[in-house]
């Protein structure tokens, strides 16, 4: 990876929101304003395992660009702890896997 970057001189990627949090001067951490995904999903019962309940939420999306790497986060609205953050190069490869899988199977 290492392939996108902006130097903190060179300026803020254009989806940037313009606000960093900057703990060095060379590592500042571009980030996007998030989206919103409305969704539906099936949640895990008391048990931890079987997926018994169905429940609303928004789905948190945004990128971000740290230590030279883009990365994609989609959180949950209730629960950072369930997030899940990509490389650009999975992120890309999810968003191909999703195009096939509704491409190719009738749903
Ligand atoms: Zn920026």
């Amino acid at each position: 990876m290492h392939g996108e970057q902006w130097p903190a001189d060179t300026g803020c990627p254009r989806w940037c929101n313009g606000e960093h949090e900057q703990s060095e001067p060379c590592d500042t951490s571009h980030r996007s304003d998030p989206w919103l995904v409305p969704a539906v999903e099936r949640r895990a019962g008391p048990d931890g395992r079987d997926f018994d309940r169905v429940a609303s939420t928004d789905l948190t999306v945004g990128i971000e660009s740290r230590w030279g790497d883009t990365w994609v986060w989609i959180t949950p609205e209730d629960s950072v702890r369930r997030s899940i953050i990509l490389s650009k190069e999975s992120a890309q490869r999810l968003h191909r896997m999703l195009t096939t899988i509704f491409g190719d199977v009738a749903m």
